[in-house]
């Protein structure tokens, strides 16, 4: 029998979560029923290590990280502060040859709705130089440290000829956790748009969140069925999935209570583990430059 086909943009155009509901149910219980178009995008941020400061998550966190992605074959997304870079250049220059994309986290690990609107360009056009030197290209993306991009962000990385942000953390409640001061602005985001969408010219990809957001909390402290049930849950609404975890989540910080009650180690065996799992459910891995709009 004749297949219909029905053409890309068509198939595209729909609301995700209201088609592909059914399939994605169904799905759960018969990972042998693939889900189409499913992406996921796997990213870190770097920057100095959480409480010390050094960069032991740059000198050995990312080696870990890069032995995973390795194992798994995927290309992801390094979100760097450029003090990272300026101390390591050839770290970054590795990642870059080995296809990863290394997009920016800030000129330096500070918020960016802190700074004025000068500040904010001064910060965005030395990071650019930062770039050219030592990686030779420009940065396509931005994530601001903390989720903390405004408006003013927005128009400076269309200035600056950047192609997406993904600061934004829509139905994240962490956010009220860690931030209890920034109340407006946690509520502003979120209720902001959790799936990837145009702003001005900039793609914003939002990072994955249900409640809880898709980062490294999710391997180090969940058991492995709640791993695959939040990832279900989450498959269910979105069809782009975007992971990310810091490059101190890769080190034994002993500063950490976190670190100290659970483990880097079950970071990185977990990260392994949900790796696996994405590619089981027929999850297409891509870096955040390649993604497009459809
Ligand atoms: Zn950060």
């Amino acid at each position: 029998m004749e297949q219909i086909k029905i053409p890309k943009s068509d198939y595209y155009n729909h609301v995700p979560y209201r088609n592909d509901l059914f399939i994605k149910i169904a799905n759960i219980f018969n990972p042998h029923l693939p889900v189409k178009n499913m992406r996921a995008a796997i990213t870190f941020d770097v920057e100095p290590d959480l409480h010390t400061e050094g960069y032991r998550s740059v000198t050995e966190g990312i080696l870990r990280i890069l032995q995973i992605l390795n194992k798994h074959k995927i290309k992801a997304t390094f979100f760097t502060t450029c003090d990272c870079i300026e101390k390591y250049p050839s770290i970054f220059r590795g990642i870059k040859a080995k296809g990863h994309e290394v997009a920016l986290h800030g000129y330096r690990h500070e918020r960016f709705d802190d700074l004025s609107l000068l500040e904010k360009e001064k910060r965005i056009s030395l990071s650019i130089k930062c770039f050219k030197k030592h990686l030779k290209m420009h940065p396509k993306g931005f994530r601001a440290v903390q989720h903390s991009s405004d408006a003013d962000t927005f128009r400076l990385l269309e200035k600056y000829n950047f192609s997406y942000d993904s600061s934004r953390a829509p139905l994240n409640l962490l956010q009220f956790i860690f931030f209890p001061k920034r109340m407006k602005r946690n509520f502003l985001d979120f209720f902001s748009n959790p799936f990837p969408h145009k702003i001005n010219n900039i793609i914003e990809i939002p990072t994955s969140s249900f409640l809880l957001p898709f980062v490294s909390l999710v391997p180090r402290v969940f058991p492995k069925l709640i791993q695959k049930l939040y990832i279900n849950l989450l498959a269910l609404f979105f069809n782009d999935l975007v992971f990310y975890a810091h490059s101190w989540d890769f080190i034994k910080v002993e500063e950490s209570r976190i670190d100290n009650k659970f483990s880097h180690e079950r970071v990185i065996n977990n990260l392994d583990f949900i790796l696996s799992y994405l590619r089981s459910k027929k999850f297409k891995f891509i870096t955040m430059q390649d993604y497009r709009l459809i």
